[in-house]
């Protein structure tokens, strides 16, 4: 069995209060043992999301293991003083699995993305991770997923990948997950970056907790993705008053 980690309430939902190494040896111990696992990485705008949806906060409830992906997400366990050791981040967790992938000779399938996107990514997984088994690769632009899920369920790869973004990965895995016991995880836009269509921010913007800046000064138009920010802390520190 492995442990359960403790969790911290962050407006109704609950995150994992570990690091990024324990998590790791977990969901390694998890797909060794063939058991079905759902991951989700979220942050503050994901969590908003769920504040004013309620069926997504349904779905975010059936997974194994939510993990703070986000400064956001830190800060407002901060200010419930419930403080959370580190960001476990979806692209970060994501190339950890596939380095371990390569080395263990695991197997994964990536669904999500632009055709030419994955094109690429095939290459560059190929490239970087050697001893990865490709089980199999869509894009993420389909209308109909009957044959996607049925290469994943004639391949049953010890991981699947969706990077559909939010809330689309999450529907996708939480509809399919029963189809391969293995680890289901959304990645958001990790395809574009392994790819190397798109940059991560480099090391001193991450570093100094900046990467959303770094994103946003990039791609503009994911300002109104940190537009939640201020109202997202105002509810926290309405929790945290609740709280008290
Ligand atoms: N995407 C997709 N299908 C869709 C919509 C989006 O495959 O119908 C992909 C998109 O190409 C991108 C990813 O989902 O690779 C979303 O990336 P984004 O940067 O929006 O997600 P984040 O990392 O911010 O969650």
């Amino acid at each position: 069995m492995q442990p359960s980690f403790p969790t911290v309430t962050v407006l109704d939902v609950p995150f994992i209060k570990t690091t990024a190494t324990q998590l790791l040896e977990t969901l390694q111990q998890r797909i060794l043992t063939q058991q079905n696992t759902f991951v989700v990485t979220a942050n503050p705008e994901i969590v908003m999301y769920a504040h004013h949806n309620a069926a997504y906060h349904q779905l975010l409830q059936t997974a194994d293991y939510i993990t703070p992906d986000g400064i956001g997400i830190l800060d407002g366990a901060k200010i419930l003083k419930q403080p959370l050791p580190e960001r476990i981040t979806g692209f970060d967790t994501l190339t950890s699995l596939l380095q371990w992938a390569s080395d263990q000779h695991r197997s994964a399938y990536f669904v999500g993305a632009k055709p030419e996107v994955i094109a690429k990514l095939k290459n560059s997984l190929t490239r970087d991770y050697p001893g990865l088994i490709i089980a199999g690769m869509h894009d993420g632009y389909f209308t109909d997923d009957t044959a996607i899920i049925a290469d994943i369920k004639r391949t049953q790869p010890d991981m699947v990948f969706a990077a559909l973004g939010f809330p689309k990965q999450e529907e996708f895995i939480a509809q399919h997950r029963h189809v391969t016991n293995g680890l289901w995880m959304g990645v958001g836009g990790s395809f574009d970056v392994l790819a190397g269509t798109v940059d991560r921010a480099p090391k001193w913007w991450q570093t100094h907790h900046l990467e959303w800046l770094y994103r946003t000064l990039k791609e503009p138009k994911r300002l109104k993705r940190i537009a939640v920010i201020p109202h997202y802390l105002h509810l926290v520190r309405q929790q945290a008053r609740r709280q008290r």
